[in-house]
């Protein structure tokens, strides 16, 4: 299994791109990074993403999303077909997005090209991915959206993913499910609301020995975390980890 990184800053990072991570070349894990210039930029076109995975409805995690639809269409007339899965409200989320970036016409010009089929998730949920199988898990993040996290089954690998998350149970249990994890660090140094900081991940690592931990999704970069992966902007990371 492939991944590359195409943004791995928080929200507000001043040194890295919103969150984006391209499984083989063929799923998006969160489409917050600039697409239209960072897929070229990995040497991909905006045709390569077949299906996206959408861990919540912030900004830094889905505003890519808007030129990767209508750019892959007006670049290409047989652009291929894009699946989006997400939390529920992921087509009324999408119908917004598209109407706010490019007005009314040009969202449905991308809907109907892209013949985008959208699947909304509730934590436990199963689901088909690229020929993989993946399972949704509910994370504990903004108490106002449904949040999600996921674990792909590919090539031998279980990859989990947190999206946003705080510490829960229902995290645990994502951790336990995956042998390599790409998890969110917002916090170097201080602890705060809404993520995980340095101390959460270094906890969940002592749970979680036999779970290899991949670090994005950072506002600022303190230095590494011991036994971990720190992905950085248009890193390519091969799994499994040796
Ligand atoms: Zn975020």
């Amino acid at each position: 299994m492939e991944l590359t990184f195409l943004g791995t800053g928080a929200a507000f990072s001043a040194s890295a791109y919103n969150a984006s991570i391209l499984i083989d070349r063929s799923i998006l894990l969160d489409a917050g990074a600039p697409l239209a210039v960072h897929l070229p930029k990995a040497g991909l076109s905006l045709d390569a993403p077949r299906s996206v995975l959408l861990s919540h409805f912030h900004a830094d995690h889905t505003f890519g999303l808007a030129a990767l639809m209508l750019g892959r269409v007006l670049a290409n007339e047989n652009a291929p077909s894009l699946k989006v899965f997400g939390p529920v409200g992921t087509t009324d989320y999408l119908q917004r997005l598209l109407d706010l970036a490019w007005g009314e016409d040009m969202r449905r010009l991308a809907w109907d090209r892209l013949e985008l089929g959208v699947t909304e998730l509730q934590g436990s949920d199963r689901f088909e991915v690229e020929g993989s199988q993946a399972t949704a898990f509910r994370m504990r993040h903004s108490s106002r959206l449904n949040c999600l996290g996921f674990v792909i089954e590919r090539d031998g690998v279980r990859l989990g993913y947190t999206g946003d998350a705080e510490l829960s149970p229902e995290l645990e249990a994502l951790v336990s499910a995956a042998d390599h994890l790409i998890t969110e660090m917002t916090y170097d140094a201080e602890a705060g609301a809404m993520h995980l900081a340095r101390r959460d991940v270094q906890s969940l690592m002592q749970r979680h020995p036999d779970t290899r931990f991949i670090i994005t999704h950072r506002a600022s970069d303190n230095g590494a975390v011991s036994g971990a992966l720190m992905a950085r902007d248009f890193e390519t990371v091969t799994l499994p980890l040796r």
